[in-house]
């Protein structure tokens, strides 16, 4: 549980001349469930699109797994990383979307199945056992013939999480993925979400509005407001007795 297993070191991230990373530093362990928290527009989504290689950054160096993401050194330096090892990098990460983004085309077994067959090159039944077991996790075993629009929001981002961990990733990221959903389906899949909490060996990285579960999961709370970390602790430490008067504001306005 010591490694780091995600590090942004001095990470800094612009659109035009607006900075929206401010030269960012953290540390995720290996195995570690930490939440990110914050107002809109502080970057939170930004952290975990770097992460999946969806955004390119202007300074600093994120690792993963111990090796930079989108650098390797060279004999002059510091060069662009090659597909080849973005593609390896990637691959040890796997991501929930606050929209779902299933494909509506493909039914929800082969939304799961899609991925492992065409990028890892797993064997169709072999995708297919491995789909079944997640739909199981999920919870969903009865919709694999279904397509997307079939299901309920809750439902569709079930299939979401079963999706992201046909990838066998060592690492789950989350983008507030109960926000678009009717109050009376998040529970579903925060329960999901909870049950994967207790696998030790999977690291998670989430973003969210839901401040009880958050602090139920959570390992750390990260507290973000405008592309710097405010403030971090265990949740007992930041929900109970936070130290800085932003993230007291924060916490007030999200009651
Ligand atoms: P959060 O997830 O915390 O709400 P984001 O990481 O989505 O915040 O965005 C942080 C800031 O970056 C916001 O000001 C947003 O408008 C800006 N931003 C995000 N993506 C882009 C983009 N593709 N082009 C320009 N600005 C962007
Ligand atoms: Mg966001």
């Amino acid at each position: 549980m010591n490694d780091p297993i995600i590090r942004f070191d001095n990470v800094v991230k612009r659109f035009g001349d607006h900075t929206v990373l401010d030269e960012l530093n953290f540390d995720i362990r290996k195995g570690e469930k930490v939440t990110i928290i914050g107002p809109s527009g502080s970057g939170k989504s930004t952290v975990l699109r770097i992460l999946m290689t969806l955004e390119g950054i202007e300074g600093g160096v994120v690792h993963v797994g111990g090796e930079p993401l989108w650098h390797e050194h060279g004999p002059v330096g510091l060069v662009p990383a090659s597909q080849a090892h973005l593609h390896r990098m990637r691959g040890q990460l796997g991501m929930v979307f606050q929209q779902f983004n299933l494909f509506p085309h493909m039914t929800v077994l082969r939304n799961i199945t899609e991925a492992p067959v065409k990028v890892l090159g797993l064997g169709k039944a072999e995708a297919r056992d491995r789909a079944e077991e997640l739909l199981e996790l999920v919870g969903l075993s009865d919709h694999a013939q279904k397509y997307p629009h079939q299901l309920s929001g809750g439902q569709q981002q079930r299939v979401g999480i079963a999706r992201a961990l046909a990838m066998r990733p060592n690492i789950l990221l989350f983008d507030e993925p109960t926000s678009a959903l009717d109050p009376e389906l998040v529970g579903e899949v925060l329960n999901v979400i909870g049950q994967l909490s207790e696998e030790h060996d999977l690291t998670m990285l989430l973003v969210t509005h839901e401040m009880r579960f958050a602090r139920e999961i959570s390992d750390r709370i990260l507290f973000f407001d405008q592309g710097r970390i405010v403030e971090e602790g265990s949740p007992a430490q930041l929900f109970t007795s936070p130290q800085r008067e932003r993230t007291r504001e924060f916490l007030g306005s999200e009651l």
